[in-house]
């Protein structure tokens, strides 16, 4: 038993660069055990669905191979959390227990709770904020209240954006004298049985290497064309490192300092999205029913359809319209979809056919390996007009239009729609000039 032994407890900050928790943790001086908790049930109504579970088995196996060659293996346990905890320090006899932080409404519940209890034994707890640039509540407007609209949001974060560091990447982890009891991965049966998952493979680095190495790939080249090409889904035309952001295997921080040194227009675009990323956390933080609730409460009384088949259709990528069957399809295929087509995607499927958003927030969430509580939870309430800073509800996608401005040569639909052109692919679900005149007639109905 060592009397300075710390816990580092990793949860979705998958990384040993600028990982603010374990740089403490390693600066302490004693042993260090990094711990992984599954515990689904501890995350309220969005336990990680099916492709995020693919990405995080995958990810932990990273990260158990980066900790074992600098000297101190993961630890893997299942929940719940405070007694996994409480038993790691009574088996270890830790001191300190270290954390990055989390900004999802049950987390945070639950890390207040486990913090009390930890505290009470005598252990000493530390959290830290190695997810965003800026804390949410760091950020206010004038009258100190939190912003509801993205450019002051964004001026205010460039107003105080103090001279950012990093944690710095231990060398060498000091493990535990004796060993530490670990399950091993497989016991947390994260991967799915079925072949759904087998594509993503192919299409995924996954991990701190895996992403650095698309950062690295996206800096020297394809950053200069951003503007121009992120909204256009045939291109490989942005960044592609939201899963990588989400699970925390990079840190904006780093982003931000590796974009910043190499800067131009372009790169301030880019810069941008990251700020759209922090005001999804910034609401999700001041706004916590938001992942269930529209933020604009007119909305509450919105005659939403029950279209199980529309519905159904949508998620299989069998409408009949082409730019949002690509979007769908590329979606299972990859467990990932461009912006400008999960716009067009969400669209069709609440204003089209009337399917309220939050079925469409809850298949993204089990299908892509980014799903991120705040981001997608600002994607669609952004989409159906009842959030903060949304598009008007009767701004309309019309999704032909969309696909001529932003996929002109097909490249994108071609590529997900084998069958476009025929017999084999369906024929519209809906008209979307009658489905357009009908969202109309609903927005008017929920504001009489
Ligand atoms: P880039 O254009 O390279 O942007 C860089 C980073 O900025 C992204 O990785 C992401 O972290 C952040 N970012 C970019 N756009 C947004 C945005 N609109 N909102 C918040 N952050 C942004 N993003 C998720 O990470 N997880 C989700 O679950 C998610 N669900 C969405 C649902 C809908 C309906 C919509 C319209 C958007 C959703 N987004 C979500 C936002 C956006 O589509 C993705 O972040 C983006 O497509 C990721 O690709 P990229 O990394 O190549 O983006």
């Amino acid at each position: 038993m060592s009397s300075d032994t710390s816990i580092v407890w990793f949860r979705l900050d998958l990384r040993l660069s600028d990982n603010r928790a374990l740089a403490a943790a390693v600066k302490r001086g004693g042993a260090v055990v990094p711990v992984f908790i599954w515990s689904p049930d501890e995350e309220g109504d969005w336990p990680p669905g099916a492709a995020s579970r693919w990405w995080l088995h995958q990810s932990l196996e990273r990260l158990a191979a980066s900790l074992r060659a600098c000297g101190s293996p993961l630890v893997i346990r299942k929940g719940p959390t405070l007694a996994a905890l409480q038993s790691l320090v009574r088996e270890t006899g830790a001191t300190a227990l270290f954390w990055n932080r989390r900004y999802e409404p049950a987390i945070i519940a639950r890390d207040t709770m486990v913090k009390q209890a930890l505290a009470a034994d005598g252990v000493r707890v530390e959290s830290f904020n190695s997810a965003l640039l800026h804390e949410p509540w760091e950020i206010e407007n004038a009258s100190g209240n939190p912003f509801r609209v993205f450019t002051p949001f964004s001026r205010a974060c460039m107003a105080t954006k103090s001279a950012f560091t990093l944690a710095p990447r231990p060398g060498k982890i000091p493990a535990h004298p004796e060993p530490v009891e670990s399950l091993p991965l497989a016991a947390l049966e994260l991967e799915p049985d079925k072949g759904w998952a087998a594509g993503f493979s192919r299409e995924w680095r996954v991990g701190e290497a895996g992403a650095a190495a698309e950062l690295e790939r996206f800096l020297s080249k394809r950053v200069m064309d951003y503007p121009a090409a992120r909204d256009m889904p045939g291109v490989l035309g942005t960044s592609r490192l939201s899963p990588y952001l989400h699970f925390g295997e990079l840190s904006p921080r780093q982003i931000w300092l590796e974009t910043e040194g190499r800067q131009s227009a372009s790169t301030d675009a880019y810069l941008r999205q990251l700020l759209w990323r922090e005001f999804a956390h910034h609401l999700l933080f001041h706004f916590p029913l938001t992942p269930l609730e529209p933020l604009r409460p007119e909305f509450a009384k919105f005659p939403w359809l029950d279209d199980p088949a529309g519905l159904r259709a949508w998620q299989r990528g069998r409408t009949g319209i082409p730019m949002v069957d690509a979007g769908m399809r590329e979606l299972w295929a990859t467990g990932w979809m461009h912006n400008r087509v999960r716009m067009v995607a969400a669209s069709f499927l609440i204003k089209d056919l009337l399917v309220p958003w939050q079925a469409g927030a809850r298949w993204f969430w089990d299908t892509l390996v980014d799903a991120d509580l705040a981001n997608n939870t600002l994607g669609w309430q952004w989409v159906a007009g009842c959030g903060a800073d949304a598009a008007p509800y009767f701004r309309i996608f019309n999704p032909d239009t969309q696909a001529a401005r932003f996929d002109p040569r097909s490249d994108y639909r071609k590529r997900w729609l084998p069958e476009l052109g025929t017999a084999a692919y369906p024929a519209p679900i809906v008209d979307h000039a009658a489905a357009r005149t009908r969202a109309l007639a609903a927005l008017e109905g929920m504001k009489a």
